[in-house]
C-alpha cells in the first residue's frame, strides 16, 4: 500500500478546447451570467477538466446563473461548475460560495478573454489554474 502524503498542491488543469468552449459560451450569455459544468477528474490533488456539460435547468440571469443540483444526474465525472461574470470582478461571491458544487469553481469575468478565468475552492481560496 502506498502512504498518503498529507497535502498535495492543489491546482486544476483545464484544455485549451474546454477553455474555447467556456469563452464562446459566456460570450454568447453576454451580459447575462452563463453557467456550464466541469467534466473531468480528480487525483491526488489535481483537477482535469477536460469537458463541459449544460446544466438541464440552466436559470441565468444578469445576476446569478444557477441550477437546482437534485435535479443532477449523480456523475462521478463532474467536478464543479463554470459561470461568467458579466460586471468584470472574478471574485466569488458569497451566493457563489453557497451554491458551490463539486471540488472547483471557475470564474470567467468580461470581455473573457484567456486571461479572464480564475479557479476557486469552496472557501472561496483561489486555486492555480493551468491552461493547457
Ligand atoms: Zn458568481
Amino acid at each position: 500500500m502506498l502512504f498518503k502524503k498529507k497535502s498535495f498542491e492543489r491546482q486544476v488543469i483545464l484544455k485549451k478546447d474546454a477553455l474555447d468552449g467556456i469563452i464562446s459560451y459566456c460570450k454568447m450569455k453576454h451580459p447575462n451570467e452563463g453557467i456550464l459544468i466541469l467534466k473531468g477528474k480528480s487525483k491526488q490533488g489535481k483537477i482535469m477538466v477536460d469537458g463541459l456539460v449544460i446544466p438541464p435547468f440552466d436559470h441565468s440571469g444578469p445576476t446569478f446563473a444557477g441550477f437546482p443540483h437534485s435535479f443532477l444526474p449523480f456523475d462521478m465525472s463532474y467536478v464543479g461548475t463554470v459561470h461568467s461574470h458579466p460586471s468584470g470582478s472574478a471574485e466569488p461571491s458569497p451566493t457563489d460560495l453557497l451554491n458551490f458544487f463539486g471540488l472547483v469553481s471557475l470564474i470567467i469575468k468580461s470581455p473573457y478573454d484567456d486571461g479572464d478565468i480564475f479557479a476557486w475552492d469552496s472557501k472561496g481560496n483561489q486555486i492555480k489554474l493551468l491552461i493547457e
